[in-house]
C-alpha cells in the first residue's frame, strides 16, 4: 500500500480540534440577532490590533483584495497615480491596484530573497508615483526601516501586503505596523485563515483608520450619507466570530511553522537554494520555498511518492495577458520572470507532523543526491 499523501494544506485537523468552539461562535452569532459589522467584528479588531502592536488600529473587510484597494483609497490614491510594488507576488496585489484606479509599476525582486529590489525602486519613481506596496512574501519581510526611509525622501505612501505575512516580525515588531497601512487576508490557507473569505486593513494614523472604516461601508460615517466614495467590503460577525476562536491559536500555529521550518532548513539537500531571512526577521513560513535547478523532474518525483507541492508562483504578473496592456515584455523583470522557473514550495502547515516533513526531505535527498 502506498504511504498516505502529504498535503500542501489541510484545514480539516485544526477543525477536528476546535469545532466545539467554533460551533458555539457560530451558534451565539445565529442566535443575537446582529450579523452585520457588530460585536464579534468589533472585537476581532480590537484582538487583532493588539496583536499587531500599540497604536495600530484594524478595520475588518471582507478579503485581502479589498483591503489593499482601501488602504489605497483611504490615502487618496487613484486614478492615474503610479503604484510602484513587484511582478513577483500573488494577482491579488496588482488587481487591487488596478480596482483603485492607480497603475502598477513594477520593479524586479532580490534573487537571494525573493522579495522588492530596494536598490531598483528609486528608478521607477516618476511625478506621478504616489505608494509603494511591499510584500512580505512567503512570510518573509522586506526591510522596512529602509523602504520608509526611501519613501519619506521621495514623499509616498507605504502599504505592507501581509497576507502571507501575519506573525513575521522584523527586528522584533511586527509586519504591517511599519507602514501607513496594512492589508491582510483571512483567506482558508493563510497563516490566520476564515472558512472562506476575510480580510483587515490597519493603520496607526486615526485619519486613515477612520477613512477605512467609512470606505469599507458605502463611504458612510454616519448613516445614509457618504462622506467619500465608498464601497461595500465588510467582514460578516460569522467569520469574525470563527476568527477570535482561531486568533488564540496562532501563535502555537506559527511557532509550529517555525519549528517545521527548521526541520526542513537543517536537513535540506545542499543543491536546495532555501530563501533566506535576515536576522532581523523571525519569518512566519506561510510557505516554505526552494530554488532547484530541475525544479520540474524533482516536483514529479515527490507527486510519484504521494507529496503535494505548489509553485508560488509560475507566471510573472507583468507577462500575463491580463496584464498586457501595462507594456512590458519578457527580459524587463528579469530575476522575477527566472524565478517562476526554478522554485518549488514544499507541504507547509501547523499540522503537519515532523515525520511527514522528513518523508519529505528523505525523498528530495533520494533524488537528489
Ligand atoms: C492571498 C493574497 C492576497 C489576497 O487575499 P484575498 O483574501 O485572497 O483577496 C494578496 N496578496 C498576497 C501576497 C496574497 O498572498
Amino acid at each position: 500500500m502506498n504511504a498516505p499523501t502529504v498535503r500542501m494544506f489541510d484545514y480539516l485537523q485544526q477543525y477536528q480540534a476546535i469545532e466545539h468552539e467554533v460551533l458555539d461562535a457560530v451558534k451565539r452569532v445565529l442566535r443575537s440577532g446582529d450579523l452585520i459589522l457588530a460585536s464579534e467584528v468589533q472585537r476581532f479588531e480590537e484582538n487583532f490590533s493588539a496583536w499587531l502592536g500599540p497604536n495600530v488600529t484594524g478595520v475588518g473587510v471582507a478579503n485581502g483584495t479589498d483591503a489593499i484597494v482601501i488602504c489605497l483609497k483611504a490615502l487618496g490614491v487613484g486614478d492615474g497615480d503610479e503604484v510602484i510594488t513587484v511582478a513577483n507576488t500573488a494577482v491579488p496585489t496588482v488587481s487591487a491596484i488596478r480596482m483603485a484606479g492607480a497603475i502598477p509599476v513594477f520593479v524586479d525582486v532580490d534573487p537571494e530573497t525573493a522579495l522588492m529590489d530596494l536598490k531598483q525602486v528609486s528608478f521607477k519613481i516618476t511625478e506621478k508615483t504616489r505608494a509603494i506596496i511591499a510584500v512580505h512574501l512567503f512570510g518573509n519581510a522586506v526591510d522596512m526601516p529602509a523602504l520608509m526611509a526611501i519613501a519619506k525622501q521621495h514623499r509616498l505612501w507605504v502599504i505592507e501586503d501581509c497576507a502571507q505575512s501575519q506573525g513575521t516580525t522584523l527586528n522584533g515588531q511586527m509586519t504591517g505596523s511599519f507602514g501607513h497601512a496594512a492589508a491582510f487576508s483571512f483567506y482558508p490557507t493563510k497563516n490566520l485563515g476564515a472558512y472562506g473569505d476575510g480580510g483587515l486593513c490597519a493603520s496607526s494614523d486615526p485619519e486613515i483608520v477612520k477613512a477605512m472604516r467609512s470606505i469599507r461601508k458605502y463611504g458612510f460615517e454616519d448613516q445614509y450619507y457618504a462622506e467619500r466614495e465608498g464601497i461595500n467590503s465588510r467582514l460578516d460577525e460569522l467569520h469574525a466570530a470563527i476568527l477570535n476562536v482561531k486568533l488564540q491559536y496562532l501563535p502555537a500555529a506559527l511557532s509550529q511553522r517555525r519549528s517545521l521550518a527548521k526541520a526542513y532548513r537543517e536537513n535540506l539537500p545542499a543543491t536546495l537554494h532555501h530563501f533566506a531571512a535576515t536576522s532581523a526577521v523571525e519569518h512566519a513560513y506561510h510557505l516554505f520555498v526552494v530554488r532547484a535547478a530541475q525544479r520540474d523532474s524533482l516536483r514529479k518525483s515527490l507527486a510519484d511518492q504521494g507529496i503535494q507541492t505548489g509553485i508560488h508562483y509560475p507566471f510573472p504578473i507583468h507577462l500575463m495577458r491580463g496584464y498586457q496592456f501595462l507594456g512590458y515584455k519578457p527580459g524587463d523583470l528579469p530575476v522575477t520572470e527566472a524565478l517562476g522557473a526554478s522554485i518549488l514550495s514544499l507541504p507547509m502547515y501547523p499540522e503537519l507532523s515532523e515525520a511527514d516533513v522528513h518523508r519529505v526531505l528523505d525523498c528530495l535527498h533520494e533524488t537528489l543526491d
